[in-house]
């Protein structure tokens, strides 16, 4: 009876396990965190800004989640030297294996500032992390452009990109965006008045318009390359993420993500793909490469709007 059984479950199991992995390699996504040490809507204590970086860095760290936290090192400062408890707030990043990359100093707009002072301003803002980072080999090499905002037209563009090159820097693009500021300021309200139902009410609404966005840029995806790519998804160092950090983990994983680093989200040749319409916008990298290759407006009405109550 074995011997006529056995091929048949282990075949059975091997399509299983095969599907499995088919699923689980489908699609990957890297988190990105901006805006570090932490995003100060209200004057917080440090213990809680402390907390706050604990909260990210080992849950990151627990289900080996490679993150990257992009930093303003103007925050970091005091007066004219680095805080060395501010420092502390970025050494928890390297502590638990994870990769910071630079966002400016001052958080300063591309567009409106031009290149010569977004330069200057983004290697001032680079100065602690390539000393703390130094000690972990790990100097900054990705940039991330504060508002998304990365050139508005292709010649202002170009000219980043080919300094950031020449610095050994590359630019971190996002895909996958779900406007969490917007829920954030409320949720901060809420929790400084320990109104749980309230906060209830935001998280919720934030999880479900964050399901509904990966679905919405899934789509665009599909649109422009026939396939999933891995996506880079950007949300900000808030008390709003801290607190839902596991239900957007097992949000991703139920949708089949794995999480993996920027670098390996960097590798797919979709981030080669050609950019050619320009705009003063911080829209996500699908949306400017769905505008560059026509017309994806009727795709781009689909995106999920942000519940009434929260704009308010
Ligand atoms: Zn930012």
């Amino acid at each position: 009876m074995m011997k006529k059984y056995f091929p048949y479950f282990l075949t059975a199991l091997l399509l299983l396990s095969g599907q499995l992995t088919a699923i689980s390699q489908e699609k990957k996504v890297t988190i990105t965190v901006d805006d570090l040490p932490t995003v100060i809507y209200a004057d917080e204590p440090y213990v809680e800004r402390l907390e706050l970086t604990k909260r990210f860095t080992e849950f990151f760290s627990e289900n080996e989640i490679p993150a990257i936290g992009f930093v303003n090192e103007k925050k970091v400062y005091a007066e004219n030297a680095p805080d060395p408890k501010e420092v502390k707030l970025l050494e928890l990043w390297y502590e638990h294996g994870l990769e910071l990359g630079n966002h400016t100093f001052s958080h300063m707009n591309y567009n409106q500032n031009g290149f010569d002072a977004f330069t200057a301003d983004m290697l001032k803002g680079e100065k602690v992390m390539k000393k703390v980072g130094g000690k972990y080999n790990q100097p900054p090499v990705y940039l991330r452009h504060p508002y998304l905002r990365s050139g508005k037209t292709q010649g202002q563009s170009d000219s980043l990109l080919q300094f950031l090159d020449e610095q050994g820097y590359k630019e971190a693009p996002v895909t996958l965006d779900n406007g969490d500021y917007l829920f954030a300021v409320k949720y901060e309200k809420a929790r400084n008045n320990g109104d749980q139902a309230e906060m209830k009410k935001i998280s919720d609404a934030y999880l479900e318009y964050t399901a509904d966005q990966i679905d919405y840029y899934e789509q665009l995806t599909a649109h422009v390359f026939d396939r999933q790519v891995p996506q880079v998804f950007l949300m900000h160092i808030n008390w709003l993420n801290a607190d839902v950090l596991e239900e957007l983990a097992n949000l991703f994983r139920s949708k089949g993500y794995a999480f993996v680093s920027l670098a390996e989200s960097l590798e797919d040749e979709a981030y080669d793909h050609p950019i050619t319409r320009y705009g003063d916008w911080g829209i996500s990298w699908l949306e400017r490469w769905a505008l560059s290759d026509g017309d994806a407006s009727d795709l781009m009405k689909a995106s999920p709007t942000v519940p009434e109550f929260i704009l308010k």
